[in-house]
């Protein structure tokens, strides 16, 4: 990679990706539109991403040996995924190689306790919370309910995420090493991506409205921009850009927050890569998150966030009772749609809820946006060849 001169070899950057999921795939195809090349580690062979590197190594991702092979191997590495071993990576940093979001950051975040710590020791503000590590029922009584535990590792599209209302719910309390956290009643959840540079400059996204399934605290539907007001979009955008910066962090970061009954915004959780909430900006955004993210790892001047035009984002997940091969139904009458475009991940097999592909929804009248999301939802399923 060129420093300071303006002249690179082609490809311009071996990028590498931990993870070979949907967010790796998207990356991969902006890497390619701006001459990079990537190589994609994940425990599966021909991952969503590997099918679109073409270079792939198969390992997980706490194995040194695999971590190792890829990070000497290319110029940069990244991630699209957050359990991984960061002390090896720690190590691979050490020993100069460039690695972004740095390791320690990921440590942080990886930990939903020690993330809330660190936003809350640099003023962010979010939702007031405590230790957990061993849940029993008379700490979370004295803590208060209604509130929320959640798991300090390993939890994602809301596994590892408990809503309890009263004290009775302490039955349905996950086991494990936790932090408690007040809940929050939001008149909307909102997102921010932001994307910060090696030199410190960052660029914001507009702020989206993420409409979530209450019953599994997973995103429905997502609607950009938000349908809130000037003044709260300003400060949504400001808290996200603030976040970052408290975090010192280098590339995009999906910045999640609660815009509450009282008007007032919480930060709930930040996500150090690409993030679904994002994936509107391919069709709708002047730079789309994923070549936003190489812009900033790569040393690269932060592309342009305007929003083109409004949409809507639906995933499609896999429909409950099958699995095996995917099955795509409703896919030519939902693309009859003007403004439809649909985005399959490359998953060679399906399952009950599993994210299958998402669909991104252009008009330039917002709510239509969203009616005609509602009308692809009816029409696109993803089945599978199997009955589960
Ligand atoms: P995940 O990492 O699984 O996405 P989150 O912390 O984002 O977990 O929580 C998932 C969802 O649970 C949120 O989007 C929100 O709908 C709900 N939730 C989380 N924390 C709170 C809270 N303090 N108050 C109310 N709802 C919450």
């Amino acid at each position: 990679m060129s420093i300071g001169e303006d002249r690179y070899p082609y490809p311009v950057a071996h990028i590498g990706i931990i993870g070979g999921g949907q967010l790796g795939r998207m990356l991969v195809a902006a890497a390619k539109r701006i001459g990079c090349v990537c190589t994609v580690l994940d425990p599966y062979p021909n991952s969503p991403a590997g099918q679109l590197s073409g270079q792939q190594i198969v390992g997980t991702y706490h194995d040194p040996a695999a971590l190792r092979e890829l990070v000497t191997a290319c110029d940069v590495t990244t991630f699209d995924i957050e359990d991984i071993d960061t002390d090896v990576l720690a190590e691979l940093l050490r020993e100069g190689h460039r690695i972004y979001p740095c390791p320690g950051l990921l440590a942080d975040i990886q930990d939903k306790l020690r993330q809330k710590q660190v936003l809350a020791d640099a003023g962010i503000p979010s939702a007031g919370f405590e230790a957990a590590d061993a849940p029993s029922a008379e700490a979370f009584a004295a803590f208060g309910y209604p509130l929320v535990q959640k798991a300090r590792r390993g939890g994602y599209d809301g596994r590892g995420v408990q809503v309890m209302r009263e004290a009775a719910d302490f039955a349905k309390h996950l086991p494990v090493p936790s932090l408690v956290e007040r809940f929050v009643p939001a008149r909307l959840e909102l997102a921010v991506m932001v994307a910060r540079g090696q030199d410190g400059g960052t660029v914001a996204y507009p702020v989206v409205e993420m409409c979530m399934r209450p019953a599994e605290n997973v995103l429905d539907l997502l609607i950009a921009p938000a349908r809130i007001d000037a003044a709260t979009a300003a400060a949504a955008r400001r808290l996200a850009v603030d976040t970052v910066e408290a975090l010192m962090g280098v590339g995009i970061f999906g910045v999640e927050m609660f815009l509450t009954e009282a008007g007032e915004l919480l930060v709930n959780e930040v996500a150090p890569r690409t993030h679904n909430s994002g994936h509107y900006t391919i069709e709708a955004c002047t730079t789309d998150q994923f070549e936003q993210h190489l812009r900033a790892i790569a040393g690269l001047p932060l592309g342009a966030t305007d929003l083109l035009c409004p949409a809507a984002m639906l995933n499609l997940l896999g429909e409950p009772g099958f699995k095996g091969r995917p099955v795509i139904r409703g896919l030519r009458a939902a693309l009859a749609i003007p403004g439809v475009s649909v985005h399959l991940y490359g998953k060679a097999e399906t399952r009950a809820h599993r994210k299958m592909g998402h669909v991104t929804v252009l008009d330039a009248d917002v709510e239509q946006a969203r009616a005609k999301a509602e009308q692809v939802r009816a029409l696109i399923r993803i089945e599978g060849e199997e009955i589960a």
